[in-house]
């Protein structure tokens, strides 16, 4: 019933725990799960735990957090694209979160090469014709700037896509909308600070809505600062189904009915 768009199910937290959770989430009845990759190193990981089961799949991309790690480049990505079970490109995008701490003081015109590894992955994502999963913090004017610049402007030849874990305005919901982007929304939307994020979830129209878990990061309430898995992903749906003051099945069908609109291949 329940579909997790958003995980990483082979960071270190989940080591030999894919009994547990796959047991969990039938329990929970979260059917699907998209195991994101945010480096080149981990994506045979990725990959081979998407082939392993029938209702998991796989994108291929680095986060713009990565450093010290292999840089993509477009052909790359595009030949990695092409292994099975792969459905997205991501994920990608731009973080100036926290410059000083995070960045070692560096300023965001230092992060060029952010802005050029987000260009490659709208590239592969448009030759592929995989939507890319977006990573956007911060930096939602670059963000929307590049994307547009990139020709993804809800054009023939854009990829599309989803603005993952989304935290921003509702003018920049507004804005990626308008590209013809989904927004995700993760556990943050249960956390008692983030009334501005739920008056956005109360706005996005719900056939461009997905949810997720980000797991292991960002367990919903009540399990918040626990390690996240998909089988907390219906907390997310309870939380909009509220908002909303619809049936939280109503909100589990239409986000599931978004995932195969937007990832195409979980169809095939
Ligand atoms: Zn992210
Ligand atoms: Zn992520």
């Amino acid at each position: 019933m329940f579909t997790d768009s958003h995980c990483h199910l082979t960071f270190p937290e989940f080591a030999d725990q894919m009994p547990q959770i796959r047991a969990a989430m039938a329990a929970a009845q979260v059917d699907r799960a998209l195991c994101i990759c945010t480096k080149l190193e981990e994506f045979d990981d990725v990959q081979a735990l998407a082939a392993s089961y029938d209702n998991f799949w796989a994108s291929v991309g680095v986060h713009p957090d990565n450093e010290d790690i292999a840089e993509p480049s477009v052909e790359e990505l595009v030949r990695l694209a092409a292994r099975p079970r792969v459905v997205a490109i991501g994920e990608t995008g731009l973080d100036y979160y926290q410059m000083e701490e995070r960045k070692g003081g560096r300023s965001i015109s230092d992060m060029e090469w952010q802005r050029d590894r987000f260009r490659v992955h709208i590239r592969a994502a448009q030759q592929t014709r995989k939507p890319l999963i977006i990573h956007t913090r911060e930096a939602s004017a670059d963000t929307l700037a590049i994307l547009r610049e990139e020709g993804e402007d809800a054009s023939p030849g854009a990829a599309g896509g989803v603005f993952h874990c989304f935290t921003e305005t509702a003018e920049v919901a507004r804005a990626a909308l308008d590209l013809g982007f989904y927004i995700s929304f993760s556990g943050i939307l249960t956390f008692k600070k983030a009334q501005d994020l739920r008056d956005v979830a109360a706005f996005v129209p719900l056939d461009r809505m997905l949810i997720e878990t980000d797991s292991p990061y960002l367990a919903p309430v009540p399990y918040r600062g626990k390690t996240n898995n998909p089988s907390y992903v219906p907390f997310v749906a309870q939380q909009i189904a509220e908002l909303r003051k619809m049936p939280v099945e109503a909100i589990a069908k239409a986000t599931s009915d978004n995932f195969e609109t937007l990832f195409r291949e979980v169809k095939s």
